[in-house]
Protein backbone atom coordinates (compact mmCIF):
# COMPACT_ATOMS: atom_id res chain seq x y z
CA UNK A 1 0.00 0.00 0.00
CA UNK A 2 1.36 3.34 -0.95
CA UNK A 3 1.92 5.91 2.33
CA UNK A 4 -0.47 8.08 1.23
CA UNK A 5 -3.05 6.70 -1.45
CA UNK A 6 -5.78 8.36 -3.23
CA UNK A 7 -9.37 6.79 -2.61
CA UNK A 8 -12.63 7.89 -4.32
CA UNK A 9 -15.79 7.45 -3.07
CA UNK A 10 -18.55 7.43 -5.24
CA UNK A 11 -21.84 6.07 -6.37
CA UNK A 12 -23.93 5.39 -9.31
CA UNK A 13 -26.87 7.65 -7.82
CA UNK A 14 -26.94 10.36 -5.87
CA UNK A 15 -28.55 10.37 -1.97
CA UNK A 16 -26.95 6.99 -1.26
CA UNK A 17 -24.73 8.69 1.69
CA UNK A 18 -21.60 9.10 -0.33
CA UNK A 19 -20.66 12.42 1.19
CA UNK A 20 -21.54 10.72 5.13
CA UNK A 21 -18.81 8.22 4.08
CA UNK A 22 -16.11 10.60 3.14
CA UNK A 23 -16.37 12.81 5.41
CA UNK A 24 -16.31 10.88 8.26
CA UNK A 25 -13.42 8.44 6.81
CA UNK A 26 -11.37 12.41 7.03
CA UNK A 27 -12.92 12.86 10.51
CA UNK A 28 -11.61 9.14 11.75
CA UNK A 29 -8.22 9.44 10.01
CA UNK A 30 -7.44 12.87 11.25
CA UNK A 31 -8.68 11.40 14.78
CA UNK A 32 -6.01 8.66 14.15
CA UNK A 33 -3.20 10.95 13.36
CA UNK A 34 -3.07 10.43 10.24
CA UNK A 35 -2.54 13.37 7.00
CA UNK A 36 -5.55 13.45 5.30
CA UNK A 37 -6.92 15.54 2.85
CA UNK A 38 -10.59 15.94 1.54
CA UNK A 39 -11.30 17.04 -1.78
CA UNK A 40 -14.95 17.43 -2.80
CA UNK A 41 -15.17 17.04 -6.51
CA UNK A 42 -19.06 17.01 -6.67
CA UNK A 43 -18.44 20.46 -8.32
CA UNK A 44 -21.94 20.90 -9.42
CA UNK A 45 -23.30 20.72 -5.70
CA UNK A 46 -20.67 20.14 -3.22
CA UNK A 47 -21.90 19.83 0.73
CA UNK A 48 -18.63 18.25 2.61
CA UNK A 49 -17.97 21.78 3.27
CA UNK A 50 -21.25 21.61 4.93
CA UNK A 51 -20.47 19.00 7.82
CA UNK A 52 -16.73 19.73 7.89
CA UNK A 53 -16.81 23.43 8.39
CA UNK A 54 -13.70 24.12 7.15
CA UNK A 55 -11.73 27.55 7.56
CA UNK A 56 -11.35 28.74 3.57
CA UNK A 57 -7.80 30.23 2.93
CA UNK A 58 -7.65 30.61 -0.83
CA UNK A 59 -10.46 31.21 -3.79
CA UNK A 60 -9.12 30.74 -7.40
CA UNK A 61 -11.03 31.40 -10.81
CA UNK A 62 -10.13 28.45 -12.97
CA UNK A 63 -11.46 29.27 -16.62
CA UNK A 64 -10.36 27.09 -19.69
CA UNK A 65 -8.52 28.28 -22.99
CA UNK A 66 -10.97 28.99 -25.96
CA UNK A 67 -10.36 30.37 -28.98
CA UNK A 68 -10.76 34.13 -30.35
CA UNK A 69 -10.89 34.42 -34.09
CA UNK A 70 -8.65 37.46 -35.71
CA UNK A 71 -11.06 37.75 -38.72
CA UNK A 72 -8.65 39.97 -40.64
CA UNK A 73 -6.00 37.70 -40.75
CA UNK A 74 -8.48 34.65 -41.29
CA UNK A 75 -8.74 32.50 -45.10
CA UNK A 76 -12.03 31.08 -44.05
CA UNK A 77 -10.35 27.97 -44.89
CA UNK A 78 -12.44 25.79 -42.70
CA UNK A 79 -9.55 23.77 -40.51
CA UNK A 80 -10.31 24.83 -37.41
CA UNK A 81 -14.15 24.05 -37.89
CA UNK A 82 -13.14 20.06 -39.34
CA UNK A 83 -10.76 19.31 -36.55
CA UNK A 84 -13.30 20.77 -33.55
CA UNK A 85 -14.76 17.53 -32.14
CA UNK A 86 -17.06 19.30 -30.17
CA UNK A 87 -18.78 21.30 -32.74
CA UNK A 88 -17.82 23.95 -30.90
CA UNK A 89 -17.26 25.73 -34.29
CA UNK A 90 -19.43 26.73 -37.59
CA UNK A 91 -17.95 27.85 -40.52
CA UNK A 92 -20.53 30.54 -41.88
CA UNK A 93 -18.21 33.24 -44.21
CA UNK A 94 -15.71 33.20 -41.14
CA UNK A 95 -15.55 30.96 -38.28
CA UNK A 96 -18.45 31.08 -35.66
CA UNK A 97 -17.21 30.18 -31.88
CA UNK A 98 -19.31 28.79 -29.14
CA UNK A 99 -17.23 29.28 -26.05
CA UNK A 100 -19.60 27.06 -23.73
CA UNK A 101 -19.08 24.12 -26.33
CA UNK A 102 -15.51 24.12 -26.51
CA UNK A 103 -13.49 21.95 -24.23
CA UNK A 104 -10.42 24.35 -24.80
CA UNK A 105 -8.05 21.23 -25.95
CA UNK A 106 -6.73 23.98 -28.83
CA UNK A 107 -6.96 22.16 -31.84
CA UNK A 108 -8.21 24.50 -34.07
CA UNK A 109 -5.14 27.02 -32.78
CA UNK A 110 -2.65 24.47 -33.69
CA UNK A 111 -4.50 23.45 -37.52
CA UNK A 112 -4.81 27.13 -38.63
CA UNK A 113 -2.63 28.13 -41.19
CA UNK A 114 -2.47 31.55 -40.51
CA UNK A 115 -2.11 32.03 -37.47
CA UNK A 116 -5.63 33.50 -37.33
CA UNK A 117 -6.52 32.15 -34.14
CA UNK A 118 -5.50 32.78 -30.25
CA UNK A 119 -6.84 31.90 -26.60
CA UNK A 120 -8.32 33.63 -24.31
CA UNK A 121 -9.42 32.26 -20.77
CA UNK A 122 -13.48 31.50 -19.91
CA UNK A 123 -14.16 31.38 -16.14
CA UNK A 124 -15.70 28.29 -15.34
CA UNK A 125 -15.81 27.86 -11.57
CA UNK A 126 -13.34 28.58 -8.38
CA UNK A 127 -11.10 26.25 -6.37
CA UNK A 128 -11.40 26.68 -2.73
CA UNK A 129 -8.42 25.79 -0.53
CA UNK A 130 -8.77 25.46 3.91
CA UNK A 131 -8.43 23.48 6.41
CA UNK A 132 -10.36 21.67 9.54
CA UNK A 133 -8.26 21.29 12.17
CA UNK A 134 -5.49 18.56 10.85
CA UNK A 135 -7.41 17.70 7.90
CA UNK A 136 -6.77 19.60 3.79
CA UNK A 137 -9.51 20.63 2.39
CA UNK A 138 -10.79 21.11 -0.95
CA UNK A 139 -13.57 22.11 -3.19
CA UNK A 140 -15.02 22.63 -6.50
CA UNK A 141 -17.54 25.34 -7.09
CA UNK A 142 -19.15 25.46 -11.14
CA UNK A 143 -20.39 28.51 -11.85
CA UNK A 144 -24.95 28.31 -12.37
CA UNK A 145 -25.45 26.43 -15.48
CA UNK A 146 -21.62 25.74 -16.70
CA UNK A 147 -21.28 22.03 -18.58
CA UNK A 148 -17.75 21.91 -18.50
CA UNK A 149 -17.40 20.04 -14.97
CA UNK A 150 -14.19 17.84 -15.87
CA UNK A 151 -11.82 20.96 -15.68
CA UNK A 152 -12.70 22.12 -12.76
CA UNK A 153 -12.11 18.67 -10.84
CA UNK A 154 -8.82 18.69 -12.48
CA UNK A 155 -8.11 21.44 -10.61
CA UNK A 156 -9.61 20.83 -7.44
CA UNK A 157 -7.66 17.45 -7.73
CA UNK A 158 -4.39 19.36 -8.33
CA UNK A 159 -4.45 20.69 -5.06
CA UNK A 160 -4.06 17.35 -3.73
CA UNK A 161 -1.47 16.96 -1.48
CA UNK A 162 1.14 14.42 -1.95
CA UNK A 163 1.73 13.98 1.82
CA UNK A 164 -2.07 13.05 3.06
CA UNK A 165 -4.19 10.19 2.30
CA UNK A 166 -6.25 11.82 -0.66
CA UNK A 167 -10.50 11.29 -0.35
CA UNK A 168 -11.63 12.10 -3.76
CA UNK A 169 -15.95 13.05 -2.95
CA UNK A 170 -17.13 12.24 -6.53
CA UNK A 171 -20.00 13.24 -8.47
CA UNK A 172 -22.66 10.73 -8.14
CA UNK A 173 -23.30 8.82 -11.65
CA UNK A 174 -21.53 7.58 -14.24
CA UNK A 175 -20.82 10.19 -16.64
CA UNK A 176 -17.55 12.27 -17.27
CA UNK A 177 -17.39 14.10 -14.30
CA UNK A 178 -17.01 10.84 -12.25
CA UNK A 179 -14.41 9.39 -14.86
CA UNK A 180 -12.38 12.27 -14.29
CA UNK A 181 -12.88 11.78 -10.25
CA UNK A 182 -11.74 8.12 -10.45
CA UNK A 183 -9.20 8.51 -12.89
CA UNK A 184 -6.07 8.44 -10.10
CA UNK A 185 -7.85 7.10 -7.27
CA UNK A 186 -6.07 3.46 -6.19
CA UNK A 187 -9.51 2.28 -5.18
CA UNK A 188 -12.62 3.05 -5.72
CA UNK A 189 -15.20 3.04 -2.88
CA UNK A 190 -19.10 2.83 -4.02
CA UNK A 191 -21.73 3.35 -1.75
CA UNK A 192 -24.87 2.05 -2.42
CA UNK A 193 -28.34 1.20 -0.74
CA UNK A 194 -30.09 -2.29 -0.72
CA UNK A 195 -32.62 -1.28 -3.31
CA UNK A 196 -33.45 -2.32 -6.81
CA UNK A 197 -32.44 1.14 -7.90
CA UNK A 198 -29.22 1.04 -5.44
CA UNK A 199 -28.44 -2.21 -6.76
CA UNK A 200 -29.06 -1.24 -11.07
CA UNK A 201 -27.21 2.31 -10.37
CA UNK A 202 -24.39 0.22 -8.68
CA UNK A 203 -24.15 -2.22 -11.83
CA UNK A 204 -23.88 0.77 -13.92
CA UNK A 205 -20.88 1.94 -11.79
CA UNK A 206 -19.18 -1.07 -11.59
CA UNK A 207 -19.38 -1.72 -15.48
CA UNK A 208 -18.15 1.92 -15.98
CA UNK A 209 -14.85 1.59 -13.50
CA UNK A 210 -14.21 -2.20 -14.34
CA UNK A 211 -12.62 -1.17 -18.33
CA UNK A 212 -10.74 1.23 -16.19
CA UNK A 213 -8.89 -1.26 -13.76
CA UNK A 214 -9.73 0.17 -10.91
CA UNK A 215 -9.72 -2.22 -7.96
CA UNK A 216 -12.83 -1.33 -6.03
CA UNK A 217 -15.15 -2.30 -3.02
CA UNK A 218 -19.20 -1.44 -1.98
CA UNK A 219 -20.34 0.02 1.11
CA UNK A 220 -24.33 -0.76 1.55
CA UNK A 221 -25.52 1.84 3.54
CA UNK A 222 -29.05 1.85 5.20
CA UNK A 223 -28.68 -2.12 4.95
CA UNK A 224 -31.09 -4.03 6.03
CA UNK A 225 -33.06 -7.38 5.32
CA UNK A 226 -32.36 -7.02 1.58
CA UNK A 227 -29.19 -9.02 0.09
CA UNK A 228 -29.45 -8.63 -3.61
CA UNK A 229 -26.47 -5.84 -3.40
CA UNK A 230 -24.54 -8.73 -1.47
CA UNK A 231 -25.15 -11.59 -3.61
CA UNK A 232 -24.60 -8.82 -6.71
CA UNK A 233 -21.26 -8.24 -5.39
CA UNK A 234 -20.52 -11.80 -4.48
CA UNK A 235 -21.19 -12.92 -7.74
CA UNK A 236 -19.26 -10.17 -9.25
CA UNK A 237 -16.16 -10.70 -7.01
CA UNK A 238 -16.39 -7.08 -5.29
CA UNK A 239 -15.42 -6.85 -1.83
CA UNK A 240 -18.46 -5.70 0.43
CA UNK A 241 -16.33 -3.16 2.82
CA UNK A 242 -19.09 -2.33 5.22
CA UNK A 243 -22.68 -2.45 5.39
CA UNK A 244 -23.92 0.35 7.82
CA UNK A 245 -26.99 -0.26 9.24
CA UNK A 246 -30.27 1.69 8.87
CA UNK A 247 -30.27 4.68 11.55
CA UNK A 248 -32.93 7.09 11.91
CA UNK A 249 -30.52 9.20 14.24
CA UNK A 250 -27.87 9.38 11.67
CA UNK A 251 -30.00 11.47 9.55
CA UNK A 252 -31.29 13.41 12.56
CA UNK A 253 -27.77 13.97 13.06
CA UNK A 254 -26.39 14.72 9.50
CA UNK A 255 -29.68 16.87 9.04
CA UNK A 256 -28.07 18.77 11.55
CA UNK A 257 -25.10 19.03 9.92
CA UNK A 258 -23.04 17.20 12.47
CA UNK A 259 -20.75 14.75 12.58
CA UNK A 260 -21.95 11.05 13.40
CA UNK A 261 -19.35 9.98 15.89
CA UNK A 262 -20.03 12.73 17.97
CA UNK A 263 -23.33 12.15 18.99
CA UNK A 264 -22.84 8.54 18.52
CA UNK A 265 -20.00 6.89 19.58
CA UNK A 266 -20.56 3.33 18.28
CA UNK A 267 -20.24 4.88 14.61
CA UNK A 268 -16.59 5.13 15.33
CA UNK A 269 -16.15 1.96 15.16
CA UNK A 270 -18.27 1.18 12.25
CA UNK A 271 -15.71 3.68 10.29
CA UNK A 272 -12.85 2.28 11.73
CA UNK A 273 -13.82 -1.33 10.60
CA UNK A 274 -14.40 0.27 7.32
CA UNK A 275 -10.93 1.78 7.10
CA UNK A 276 -9.56 -1.45 8.27
CA UNK A 277 -10.94 -3.00 5.14
CA UNK A 278 -9.70 -0.56 2.66
CA UNK A 279 -6.46 -0.57 3.76
CA UNK A 280 -6.65 -4.65 2.91
CA UNK A 281 -7.97 -3.75 -0.65
CA UNK A 282 -5.30 -0.70 -1.07
S1 LIG B 1 -10.11 24.59 -28.43
FE1 LIG B 1 -10.71 22.50 -29.08
S2 LIG B 1 -12.83 22.32 -28.36
FE2 LIG B 1 -12.35 24.48 -28.33
S3 LIG B 1 -13.06 25.24 -30.29
FE3 LIG B 1 -10.88 24.74 -30.53
S4 LIG B 1 -10.87 22.63 -31.31
FE4 LIG B 1 -12.92 23.02 -30.48
S1 LIG C 1 -8.26 27.64 -39.52
FE1 LIG C 1 -7.66 29.79 -39.28
S2 LIG C 1 -7.78 30.61 -41.33
FE2 LIG C 1 -8.89 28.68 -41.38
S3 LIG C 1 -11.03 29.28 -41.00
FE3 LIG C 1 -10.12 28.80 -39.03
S4 LIG C 1 -9.37 30.75 -38.24
FE4 LIG C 1 -9.75 31.02 -40.40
Amino acid sequence: MKAFPAIAIASGKGGTGKTTVAIHLAALLAAQGRAVQYLDCDVEEPNGHLFLKPKMERSESVGIPVPVVDAAQCTSCGKCAEVCEFNAIAMLKKPLVFPELCHGCGACALVCPVGAIRETSRAIGVVETGRTGTIGFAQGRLNVGEPMAPPLIRAVKARRNPDAIALFDSPPGTSCPVVATVRDADLVVLVTEPTPFGLHDLALAVDTFRPMGKPMGVVVNRADDDRRVQDYCQAENLPVLAELPDDRRVAETYARGELVFDRLPEWRDRFDALWSRIEECL
